[in-house]
């Protein structure tokens, strides 16, 4: 994932400016894992693989994210149905 296409990213639920977090980037400096925050509603939406996860809420799958969001030491809301940090 290149910035360029990152800072045109906002988030697809109410189109504020997304916060990010990089924890590994490859030797191009594409960002191989990372973590977008929205600051007005507080989902997170992580890059996995290069790729950002950035769909809405009802196609996302909680559990396959816990994993990787528990390697990168976040905190997550369990038990709620909403992508929120917790
Ligand atoms: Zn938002």
């Amino acid at each position: 994932m290149r910035t360029s296409f990152i800072e045109k990213l906002c988030c697809p639920q109410d189109k504020h400016e997304l916060e990010l977090q990089i924890f590994e980037k490859d030797a191009n400096g594409n960002i191989l894992e990372g973590l977008f925050t929205c600051p007005e509603c507080k989902r997170y939406y992580p890059i996995i693989y290069g790729i950002p996860i950035m769909t809405p809420d009802e196609y996302r799958e909680k559990a396959l994210e816990a994993p990787i969001l528990e390697k990168w030491g976040l905190p997550i809301e369990k038990g709620k149905e909403k992508f929120l940090l917790g």
